[in-house]
Formats: C-alpha cells, sequence, structure tokens
C-alpha cells in the first residue's frame, strides 16, 4: 500500500459570493510545485461558485468538491443537488454528514450513507464526517459515538481511493477550541482500527482528516499527530493565505 498522500479540505459552508473567487485564484496561484510534492489540495465551496471555482482553479491541480449532495439522483426534492449535478458543475469529491447538517437538519447515519452510495454512483469522492458533542465527550463517550457513526455512517466497498473519513469533534468547529494532541490520536486510531475490521489492508490506505478550528498556527502539530492525514478546514479556508499557510504546515 503506497503512503497516505495528504489531503487539505476546506469547506466554505454558506459564505463566498462571485467577489470571493479571487480567492480560489489565489490558492490555485498558490499551489505550486513544492506544495503539490506534499499535498492534495480540495476547495468545497457553495454550490453557487461550483462552476466559477472550477473555471479559476482549471490546470491548477487543486480539486474541487460540493458541500452535500441528496441521496436521490433526482426528482422532487426542492432545494436538493444531487451526485451527478456536483459531478456536471466539475467536482470530483463531497462533503456528506457534517455535523452541521447531522445537528440542524436531523440527519441520520442512514442518511449519511445513502449520500456516500449516491456520490460513488457518479465517481465522487465521499468525505465523511464524524464527531461527539461536548456533552458526549464530557459524558466519556466520545469513542462510543464516534465508533458508531463509522460503523453506520460508512457503507461496505470502501478503498482507499473512494473513501475518506472526517473526525471533526463538534465542539471544536468554529470555537477556537482544539482536542489535544492525544486526544486526537486516540479516535484516530480508533477509526483505522474500525476500518481495518472492515476493510482489512485497504484501510492502511484510507485518508482520515482532522477537522474542527484548524489555523495556520496550529495546523503542524495536529497534522503531526499518528493516523492523521489531513485537515478539513472551515473558517480559514476561506483566506487564501491561510488555507495555504495549514497545506505548507503538512510534515
Ligand atoms: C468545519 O466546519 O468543517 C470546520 C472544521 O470548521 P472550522 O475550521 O471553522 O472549525
Amino acid at each position: 500500500m503506497p503512503p497516505r498522500r495528504v489531503l487539505i479540505a476546506g469547506n466554505w459552508k454558506m459564505n463566498g459570493l462571485r467577489s470571493a473567487l479571487g480567492e480560489i485564484e489565489a490558492i490555485a496561484a498558490g499551489y505550486d510545485d513544492a506544495l503539490k510534492a506534499r499535498a492534495d489540495l480540495l476547495v468545497c465551496p457553495p454550490a453557487t461558485l461550483l462552476i466559477p471555482a472550477g473555471e479559476r482553479l482549471a490546470g491548477s491541480g487543486v480539486l474541487l468538491g460540493g458541500q452535500n449532495c441528496h441521496p436521490s439522483p433526482g426528482g422532487a426534492h426542492t432545494g436538493g443537488i444531487s451526485a451527478e449535478m456536483l459531478q456536471d458543475a466539475g467536482a470530483c469529491a463531497v462533503i456528506v454528514g457534517h455535523s452541521e447538517r447531522r445537528t440542524n437538519l436531523s440527519e441520520s447515519d442512514a442518511v449519511v450513507m445513502a449520500k456516500v452510495k449516491a456520490a460513488w454512483c457518479r465517481g465522487l469522492l465521499p468525505l465523511v464526517c464524524v464527531g461527539e458533542t461536548a456533552e458526549e465527550r464530557d459524558a466519556g463517550a466520545a469513542v462510543e459515538v464516534v465508533t458508531r457513526q463509522v460503523r453506520q455512517s460508512v457503507p461496505d466497498g470502501c478503498t482507499a481511493a473512494n473513501m475518506v473519513i472526517a473526525y471533526e469533534p463538534v465542539w471544536a468547529i468554529g470555537t477556537g477550541r482544539t482536542p489535544t494532541p492525544e486526544d486526537v490520536a486516540q479516535i484516530h486510531g480508533t477509526i483505522r482500527r474500525i476500518l481495518k475490521e472492515r476493510f482489512g489492508a485497504e484501510a492502511d490506505g484510507m485518508r482520515i482528516l482532522y477537522g474542527g478550528s484548524v489555523k495556520p498556527d496550529n495546523a503542524a502539530v495536529l497534522l503531526a499527530v499518528p493516523d492523521v492525514d489531513g485537515a478539513l478546514v472551515g473558517g480559514a479556508s476561506l483566506k487564501a493565505s491561510d488555507f495555504l499557510a495549514i497545506a505548507r504546515a503538512t510534515p
């Protein structure tokens, strides 16, 4: 199994107008040969910016992704966006199961799994988000919660090429708080073990990202934790200079 290539993914969430496309251009321009040798870069802007962002990224090697897809291939789902639509807009990946959707829109593990399958049908790489709330961590249930989410959100048929997991403790998202490297190592080790139980040696090649308040000043420490194969970055991905600085912190 070749070594896992680091993936730095930016989740713009519900941020970004056309006036922000300059940041996309700056990310493309900053993805130089030195950075290409170290990490894959993925930008997930809001759906309204996918096509113009793809135009700005063309030829740069920076990947384009969606933030969500509907489990159905199409039809009467007002406001929905299908995996095929993302693919048609130039995306090669999609975030699924983000805690903001699990919490605000009551997305269950079963729905997340259905979205993964929908993504696979269109050849998209799913980034499956898992992570415990503050209450669950305080109750000592972090490992149990993440174990359940990985078991129930991740379908059979995973390979190193078609699955990325992102561990995002809910209490660390957008708060400026991060877990200790030891806590990150414990959860990432747990996820790797679950993947190995199910997918054998293939799990050695699967990337497990850390997400939650990753910034240029803490990225080096977080990216150096065993079994951390990259980062899912929210707020700091909106500024090209910060996003690129995080990518350059790859060990
Ligand atoms: C996220 O929402 O995926 C995230 C990690 O956000 P932030 O980096 O802003 O905490």
